[in-house]
């Protein structure tokens, strides 16, 4: 028999009263502000995603600005936080909300679904944090929290559990505060009923009414199907320098990390005889190659190892720029205007030494 959720109503609202962080976007729940943290928090921890939220917030302080900003702007900003499919559809989504509501997101939870990158769990958080709408928000910390409390060994990526649990809400949200009560569960997800290892059951406003506590089955719950094993690409990163200017290149507009500036490089780990040929052949006279190391960099599907190196190079310098379609840039360009992806971030760590203005 499904659980009745009704009695954790009150003791969640109640803990939430008393031990909500305190965080930009809470303390001013403007539409805009949910949307953009709630966007940047896809992904990324809460701590993670204060700095580039107020930086983001300064830079592009309404709907409008987000719309009309320049793509590498909008990129650098963020920068770091990965997944930029969700900067992209978001300001897609801001040029929709320019032309059809006039600079303002609309308060009706159906509209919301239909912007760019605004699914379930998004449209649901915005409509009852910023307009108060009796919606659910149910993501994967609201699944887990929820299963745990009904002791349901369920597997939460069917898409007909999800929405099970999404009506099941529906019926015991409050009306009067529908997004505290979401926010509720966010947060005992985040600080209390953790994904890994052992939720902190002791601190729990609603241990006395969850089963998977009263079972021991905490660590069991929730049941998710083992994940595919992730394709592993080996790569060479090069970090080509020439005269205080470093090489860099657009990657493909489609694809992993598209449209973004990288690092050049090869899809095979080099060792250095083998990079020496290969400049050789490109006509390329080295000063110095200096190894970088290596490093790892893991993504949803696919996981890259690399080694790296830091090749000074004295000519040829315009036969390799037209034949690799390099960028070459100081710096400052490279802190400040180019966006490069965090899974380069270990060969680029040593330039970027600028801080980011905006
Ligand atoms: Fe999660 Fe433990 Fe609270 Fe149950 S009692 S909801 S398992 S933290």
């Amino acid at each position: 028999m499904a659980y009745n959720y009704e009695a954790i109503v009150p003791f969640l609202l109640d803990w939430f009263d008393y031990n909500a962080r305190i965080l930009a976007w809470r303390e001013n729940p403007k539409p805009y502000y949910v949307w953009v943290s709630e966007i940047m928090l896809q992904q990324t921890r809460v701590e993670a995603v204060k700095g580039y939220f107020d930086r983001f917030i300064t830079a592009l302080p309404d709907i409008n600005a987000l719309a009309e900003a320049e793509e590498d702007r909008l990129l650098k900003l963020w920068e770091g936080l990965g997944y930029y499919n969700r900067v992209r559809n978001l300001q897609k989504a801001a040029q929709v909300v320019v032309y059809e509501y006039k600079g303002e997101l609309p308060p009706d939870y159906e509209k919301l679904l239909q912007l760019p990158g605004i699914g379930f769990y998004t449209a649901g958080a915005i409509a009852s944090i910023a307009f108060q709408i009796p919606v659910p928000a149910v993501d994967g910390n609201v699944l887990r929290v929820m299963k745990r409390i009904a002791g349901s060994f369920d597997d939460i990526t069917k898409e007909n559990i999800k929405k099970e649990l999404w009506k099941d809400i529906l019926q015991v949200i409050p009306r009067d505060r529908p997004g505290d009560f979401n926010q509720s569960l966010m947060e005992l997800g985040a600080t209390v009923c953790i994904p890994n290892g052992r939720p902190l059951c002791e601190q729990c406003p609603v241990m006395h009414l969850c089963k998977a506590f009263h079972n021991d089955t905490m660590l069991l719950i929730p049941v998710k199907p083992a994940k595919k094993e992730r394709r592993r690409e080996e790569r060479t990163i090069l970090l080509f320098e020439y005269q205080d200017k470093y090489a860099i290149r657009k990657r493909a507009a489609k694809g992993l990390l598209a449209g973004l500036w990288e690092l050049p490089g090869f899809e095979k780990k080099l060792n250095v005889q083998e990079l020496m040929k290969l400049l050789n052949e490109w006509g390329v006279t080295a000063d110095t190659v200096t190894s970088l190391g290596e490093a790892k960099h893991i993504f949803s599907h696919v996981e890259w190892h690399m080694i790296g190196y830091h090749v000074i190079i004295t000519d040829a310098i315009r036969e390799l720029t037209q034949k690799e379609e390099f960028v070459w840039a100081n710096r400052q360009e490279i802190s400040q205007k180019y966006s490069i992806p965090n899974a380069f971030s270990a060969f680029t760590a040593e330039i970027k030494e600028y801080k980011v203005k905006f």
